[in-house]
């Protein structure tokens, strides 16, 4: 296999400084999925594009078992030397580069010899919404393994070192308003202060305790209330919570205490308080099978002593909406080590390019275990 990749590393190379140099926001990655499409299709790929949205993938094969590759293609919009643009700072454009990798190596080895291998391309990973418009294509149904992947960070994973497993956090970001009343400073007994009301909220949320050993958070991260007189109490005012678990079934505890302290706090003043969730992200399914083959992969490519069998980050990742609302499906995410600095989500982040060749080899051995394994 590794002679294999070799003969692709020059076409990887171009497609990489291709899409590097070419990045695209989220939902709007309409120049990346053509791209994507015509290098596909150049290379005798059937592709089809997704419905309605960015976003493609390619099947290979026909028949059960079901082996998917998902890769994401978004940019982030930040200022970069000073001018606000589109920049691949998350490595989107190396997921890319091994999707195509995976799917120009299993043509060689002639991959799958029984089965279907999905490989798709789902846009928009940044604003956390893609996986769930993929999950609307029907492509993840009766699919037995998927594969995602990501790079890490230097400080998280050596160059050379990949993981079997991601395990990224869940989050909830909630907008909520306070209704009260009006007063003025000399008659507070009139009115019902939304001040009051948000301290209130605050202590409650610190008074929520959910198991110690597995990490979370909630806490309030914007609050506005009152205006330039200082004589008059506020009834009205508008806050934002944010909350964090390390597991999925910790997450729904914590937000049902959450709710509790809302009710809680809004019974206590007599005053109304109406939220909602804004954005949410699940935390890791890792599958052990899937890990497991995985963490074979790995092995095989870059030896035991490079292999960590997870990685447990606060991060969240949309990739897990696919377990999460497609339980049967036995996912695992591969990360990559590949020198990155200064960190993801920076302008000038930058890694190892040739990473992604090990990438690519490692993501097709999982494939071609997967494969085996449902003989
Ligand atoms: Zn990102
Ligand atoms: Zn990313």
């Amino acid at each position: 296999m590794r002679e294999q990749i070799q003969l692709l590393k020059p076409k990887l190379d171009q497609v990489f400084t291709y899409l590097h140099s070419h990045p695209e926001v989220s939902w709007q990655e309409t120049g990346t999925t053509r791209y994507l499409q015509e290098f596909l299709e150049g290379e005798g790929f059937t592709v089809s594009l997704f419905d309605g949205m960015t976003g493609l993938s390619v099947t290979l094969g026909e028949g059960s078992p079901v082996v998917g590759l998902r890769t994401d293609i978004d940019a982030l919009w930040q200022e970069v030397d000073g001018v606000y643009q589109a920049n691949h700072s998350c490595g989107h454009d190396g997921h890319m580069t091994m999707g195509i990798g995976a799917l120009l190596l299993a043509k060689e080895r002639g991959i799958p010899k029984k089965g279907t291998l999905k490989v798709f391309f789902q846009p928009a990973e940044e604003k956390g919404k893609g996986a769930l418009a993929v999950l609307d294509q029907g492509i993840i149904d009766n699919m037995d393994y998927l594969f995602g992947v990501h790079v890490r960070a230097a400080d998280e994973l050596d160059d050379g070192s990949s993981a079997a497993s991601l395990r990224h956090g869940a989050a909830k970001m909630i907008s909520g308003t306070i209704k009260g009343t009006d007063a003025h400073g000399a008659r507070p007994h009139q009115g019902k202060n939304a001040i009051e009301v948000g301290a209130s909220l605050v202590s409650g949320l610190q008074s929520i305790h959910c198991n110690p050993v597995i990490s979370h958070t909630a806490k309030m991260t914007m609050f506005q209330a009152g205006g330039d007189s200082a004589n008059i109490i506020p009834g009205n005012a508008k806050f934002s919570l944010d909350l964090r678990a390390q597991e999925n079934s910790v997450m729904e505890e914590l937000y049902e205490k959450v709710e509790r302290v809302i009710r809680a706090v809004a019974g206590q003043y007599d005053v109304q308080i109406d939220y909602e969730v804004m954005a949410e992200m699940v935390a890791a399914e890792v599958d052990s099978d899937a890990e497991e083959l995985m963490a074979q992969a790995i092995t095989k490519v870059v030896g035991e002593e490079r292999m960590i069998r997870t990685i447990v980050t606060p991060g969240g990742e949309d990739f897990h909406f696919y377990s999460v609302h497609r339980p049967s499906v036995k996912s695992t995410m591969l990360g990559l080590g590949c020198g990155l600095t200064p960190g993801l989500h920076h302008p000038q982040m930058t890694f190892n390019q040739d990473a992604l060749a090990t990438g690519v080899e490692i993501l097709t051995a999982a494939i071609e275990l997967a494969f085996q394994s449902r003989k």
